[in-house]
């Protein structure tokens, strides 16, 4: 049933829920019955109150046989949904073996060395004044490096400005498969919606920052001092406490009880 439900919420993600087939409204499950039900606790009859027993082929709502054909309309976005699940997928995987890439070939410590990861990667990164909503850009054109723009105003502070740098090197990773002649833009806000690239580029930000392993590691050698741990650990990888007791309950670590 659990299962269901993921996978329910899963394809409903970006379209009707309602799409899914073979879901049953509460109506369906609960027919009106006028609030009496069997005292065993069956599925049977409605008793008293003059309601008469809304039987499956009998109840209004159920006799309309139409309504419960598949159409073509809920085939395709059933069908949108699944490719929708798959895309997530593969962004998600290939975020992931991007960061440990990384991590194996530059032979990386905390905090990650980004400036590096970007310069193998032939990227030209730059910090730039933007107004307070834009966090970063990634800017590809075609016969021309690859552009990363960081908003280094005063509002932004270094642990943030390295996420977004961290997440725009994941839409450099990311669209390397976009054929080489197109042009790629991205600029990314504190409101930037939650696409299936943004979720994944988040992803990637938050292997390549802090990689399973060495959070273990440290999380393990800073069990004498639970009370600070999220801030020293944040400190060593270089990332808000924020993101730091994210990822800590993504790898099922309990943070601190103490917040600062
Ligand atoms: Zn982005």
């Amino acid at each position: 049933m659990e299962g269901h439900v993921r996978w329910a919420r899963a394809v409903g993600a970006g379209h009707r829920s309602d799409s899914v087939p073979f879901r049953r409204s509460r109506r369906e499950r609960a027919p009106n019955c006028g609030g009496l039900r069997p005292e065993d606790g069956s599925d049977g009859p409605c008793q008293g109150g003059g309601v008469r027993a809304a039987r499956p082929a009998e109840h209004p709502r159920r006799g309309q046989g139409a309504d419960r054909r598949v159409r073509p309309q809920d085939t395709a976005q059933v069908l949108q949904g699944l490719a929708a699940v798959l895309a997530r997928l593969h962004f998600e995987d290939e975020a992931e073996l991007f960061a440990h890439k990384a991590w194996q070939t530059l032979k990386l410590e905390p905090p990650a060395d980004l400036a590096r990861v970007a310069q193998r990667l032939g990227i030209e990164v730059s910090d730039e004044e933007f107004v307070p909503e834009i966090d970063g850009l990634y800017l590809r054109l075609p016969d021309a490096p690859p552009v990363i723009a960081i908003n280094s105003i005063y509002t932004k502070p270094p642990a943030r400005r390295r996420f977004t740098l961290a997440h725009e090197i994941g839409h450099h990773l990311l669209g390397r498969r976009a054929p080489s002649a197109s042009k790629l833009f991205f600029f990314d806000t504190s409101r930037t919606g939650r696409t299936t690239v943004e979720r994944a580029c988040d992803r990637f930000a938050a292997l390549l920052l802090m990689p399973e392993d060495w959070v273990r590691r440290y999380y393990t050698e800073l069990a004498f001092n639970p009370q600070h741990r999220v801030r020293i650990m944040a400190e060593r990888f270089g990332v808000s406490t924020w993101a730091m007791r994210r990822r800590l309950r993504e790898l099922g670590l309990q943070a601190s009880a103490y917040r600062r």
